[in-house]
């Protein structure tokens, strides 16, 4: 382990900072649907991210970070609140009119923060809801981000897939026109809109499952919508918006602390990158979306250097859940994946309890306060809003499941961090600090309808994740006794309550 220079360990020994003296910016860069094996710093020689890469080199580089869970609901959700998504019955994937997931009397990371005296806010995806139930997208969409913490949002309402196919500021869909309204139904079509179903001459991507309601922008979706023509995206121009967002926001906010939580949509599904990133790989529409990722991140990085404040701002890269190749639409991702793997060799994926499904890139970075270090330590997004907290002076209530780790993210200690229950579709399975992953028996299909691995296993299985990343080799039988122990772990975090689903 490298050592930090005297100058370093003086910075962060106390996270203190003097009378005039501002605290540092916070950004959390969260990737959708972004794999271990997806960027370069991991060493992938199939797929090139330089701009992410710089944060990797540049600051901490994790190998055995994790999200809680391997869908993006969930996730961000104990990313938002440090607390264990299966403990909420609602923290599941939601539909784009899903109600506000987080009840706004809840902790959350933002109120943290703002409470330690900064500004707040969101831009990009979103998917933990808003509203009430039976929404009116032709007022102000609320209770949402900003009823929970976030002083400014600029969002999409859940995923690039699923209707509304619009933006959201502070609760007011862009570019309404209102002798246009727009209306959204999950439960039915409305009279004469087109569907993938009954137009499929209108389409420009072809759907595989699912997305086969409302078509918007030549690509079907999840959910139907009426109305709204000129709020409606253009899939290609998403990164462009949001990075004009993001910059206007840090421009607005040089002058002050701020934390912003930047939501990259790719490269989840329908993947449609801008036009001028076509081609700059050899994957297809999924391999050009990462670029664009890292076009973001890179654009991201030159406009905090032309603020001046690179150098007063903390970047914490990730991604919310593991990778997936075929998501609902025939776009070449599994046809032209060639030699790269979006896991780095893991298995599973996105939706799945083995290793792929929560094991994420992670990057803290923060130019001149930290310094380069590459870590095994063990860490998990769920733990960041303690530790942000320590190092913001904030204050966090008793109860999170969410630890102070400060110290690991920094790559200043060790983790504190000694398990972690991994999610996957509302089922569990226990990770350890050491090499070990136990996935309990759980009923329901090895794989979903397009053929990624859920992690549904007739027996209890034991793997070494060091010595077999792939997971392989269930050794459960070679090590009785310590399978019993995390048996009887796994059931005293969660009241064996949802064990052998
Ligand atoms: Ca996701």
């Amino acid at each position: 382990m490298r050592k930090f220079s005297c100058l370093v360990s003086l910075l962060l020994s106390g996270y203190a900072w003097t009378a005039g003296q501002s605290k540092p910016n916070v950004i959390v860069v969260l990737a959708d649907d972004l794999g271990f094996g997806d960027v370069s710093a991991y060493g992938s020689k199939t797929i090139h991210t330089p701009n992410i890469d710089r944060l990797a080199r540049g600051g901490v580089c994790f190998n055995n970070a994790y999200a809680t869970s391997a869908t993006s609901t969930p996730s961000r959700y104990a990313l938002m609140t440090g607390m264990y998504p299966w403990k909420n019955p609602d923290a599941k994937i939601l539909p784009g009119d899903a109600p506000l997931l987080i009840r706004e009397d809840e902790f959350t990371l933002p109120k943290m923060m703002r409470e330690a005296g900064y500004a707040t806010g969101a831009i990009g995806k979103w998917h933990l809801g808003m509203g009430k139930g039976n929404i009116n997208w032709n007022e102000t969409v609320k209770p949402g981000a900003n009823e929970i913490g976030f002083d400014y949002s600029c969002l999409i309402a859940a995923t690039n897939d699923r209707v509304p196919t619009v933006y959201i500021e502070n609760g007011d869909v862009v570019g309404l026109d209102k002798s246009d309204p727009i209306y959204v139904n999950y439960e039915e079509n409305f009279p004469g809109e087109p569907t993938a179903i009954d137009n499929p001459e209108m389409l420009r991507m072809k759907w595989h499952h699912g997305h086969n309601n409302s078509i918007v922008n030549g690509i079907p979706r999840i959910g139907f919508m009426k109305g709204g023509h000129s709020a409606r995206w253009r899939d290609e121009d998403m990164a462009d918006y949001f990075v004009g967002k993001m910059k206007d926001y840090i421009t607005a906010h040089a002058d002050t602390s701020f934390f912003l939580y930047y939501g990259l949509h790719e490269p989840h599904v329908p993947r449609a990158p801008h036009e001028r990133f076509a081609g700059a790989t050899t994957m297809g529409p999924r391999g050009d979306a990462i670029v664009e990722a890292d076009w973001c991140v890179g654009q991201l990085l030159g406009h905090l250097e032309k603020e001046g404040i690179l150098d007063n701002t903390m970047i914490i890269f990730s991604s919310d859940n593991g990778p997936v190749l075929q998501d609902g639409y025939f776009d070449d991702a599994v046809e032209k994946v060639g030699e790269h793997s979006p896991t780095g060799g893991r298995r599973g994926g996105k939706y799945s309890l083995f290793d792929g499904g929560t094991h994420i890139p992670l990057f803290v970075y923060w130019k001149g306060h930290i310094a380069p270090l590459n870590s095994d330590e063990f860490v998990c997004q769920m733990d960041l809003l303690p530790s942000l907290a320590s190092m913001v002076g904030g204050k966090v209530p008793e109860g999170l499941d969410g630890i102070e780790n400060l110290d690991a993210f920094t790559g200043k200690g060790a983790s504190k961090r000694e398990d972690l229950v991994i999610e996957a579709k509302s089922k569990v399975a226990l990770r350890t600090a050491g090499p070990w992953v136990m996935i309990p028996p759980h009923k329901g299909k090895a794989r979903n309808v397009t053929g990624n691995e859920l992690g549904n296993l007739k027996e209890y299985a034991l793997f070494n994740l060091v010595e077999d990343p792939a997971q392989l080799h269930n050794v459960a039988a070679d090590h009785p006794e310590l399978l019993e122990k995390l048996k009887l772990r796994l059931s005293a975090l969660t009241d064996g309550k949802i064990v052998n689903q």
